[in-house]
């Protein structure tokens, strides 16, 4: 039996072929490299090349191998994009998602690990967030994965399609290898963005407002290592396996920094000084944002192994200065 990723080439699905590589199991990567690397996909790995949007690309995935699970990354991810290009993001994640579930309802396909995001709860009425709590995105990207959540629902319940959404908090770090690691083009994410300064790369960090109601004034969000996303996709795979019932997750480490502190550490771990300058508020943007992940420690026996901060951005730090230009050669 096979496992397919689609969307294996992106920054989080080219970690979960990693830790699936790495528990034995036979992988089968989808993925349209419209944001993708060839390069991310390293190891003993299938890889087909299309859009789930595409049904021929599916019907010979699903003809061609034996799968029995798939988790599913193939999304747009840019929040301030699927703000100006709302049509881009529903038919892509949404039309996507659904093209996807029909091959799975034909193949006889039973379990899906679906990746969802913070972004579904918009401006959390609580902090830690619970699974819970109010959904209410104040973007298109949000809402894009929250109605995925919801066709999900209706297609357990009419076809028995099984499956876990799990909603990321801020994905973050590198392979422990560093060998893969994050370069989105843009780059738009704190971490990178810090990292590419203290490569000269760019000269310096834009901080998006320092007026928050927040112990210094700038964002405070719950960063999560990409390799503890990836086990915990593995572990709710795996129940999904043994006949476990579709749920929701959290996944984040429960703590929240601010921007200057993940600037601060970044300075301490990397030894260079960041230049940062205080810039506008970036629209859409809560004050804080922090998981409760008890549901899935608890749930999926998920154990975090790098959850500090500092071994986060050790990580990306690895990688980023080994791959000063992302995957180009
Ligand atoms: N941020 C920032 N400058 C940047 C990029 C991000 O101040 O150049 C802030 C952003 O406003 C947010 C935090 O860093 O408060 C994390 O942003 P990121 O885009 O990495 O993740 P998001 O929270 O949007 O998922």
């Amino acid at each position: 039996m096979s496992v397919l990723v689609c969307g294996g080439a992106g920054y989080i699905g080219s970690h979960m072929v990693a830790e699936l590589l790495e528990n034995n199991e036979d992988v089968v990567v989808l993925d349209n490299f419209q944001k993708g690397h060839r390069d991310a996909v390293i190891g003993n790995v299938k890889v087909y090349e299309g859009d789930l949007r595409d049904r021929k690309i599916l019907d010979k995935v699903l003809s061609e191998n034996n799968i029995d699970a798939v988790i599913d990354f193939a999304a747009d991810s840019l929040v301030g994009e699927s703000v100006s290009e709302p049509l881009k993001y529903f038919n892509n994640n949404v039309g996507g998602t659904i093209s996807l579930l029909q091959a799975l309802k034909d193949y006889n396909v039973k379990n899906i690990v679906f990746s969802s995001t913070a972004a579904t709860y918009g401006e959390p009425e609580n902090i830690p967030i619970l699974e819970g709590d109010k959904t209410f995105p104040t973007n298109p990207y949000g809402e894009t994965k929250l109605t995925v959540e919801k066709i999900l629902k209706w297609c357990d319940n009419a076809y028995g399609i099984k499956y876990t959404a799990l909603r990321y908090f801020n994905a973050a770090g590198a392979h422990i290898s560093g060998k893969i690691g994050e370069d989105h083009r843009p780059e738009s994410h704190l971490i990178p963005i810090i990292l590419q300064v203290a490569l000269g790369k760019r000269e310096k960090i834009m901080i998006f407002g320092n007026d928050y109601n927040t112990p210094d004034g700038t964002c405070v969000r719950d960063y999560i290592h990409v390799s503890d996303l990836a086990s915990a996709h593995l572990l709710a795979l795996n129940k999904l396996r043994q006949g476990g019932e579709s749920k929701i997750y959290n996944l984040g480490n429960g703590k929240g920094f601010s921007v200057k502190e993940v600037i601060d550490v970044t300075k301490k771990i990397t030894g260079i000084d960041i230049k940062a300058e205080i810039a506008p508020r970036r629209a859409g943007d809560p004050a804080v944002l922090i998981a409760s992940s008890e549901k899935a420690i608890k749930e999926l026996h998920w154990k975090p192994k790098y959850d500090s901060l500092e071994t986060i951005i050790e990580t990306a730090w690895n990688y980023h200065k080994n791959h000063i230009n992302g995957y180009d050669k």
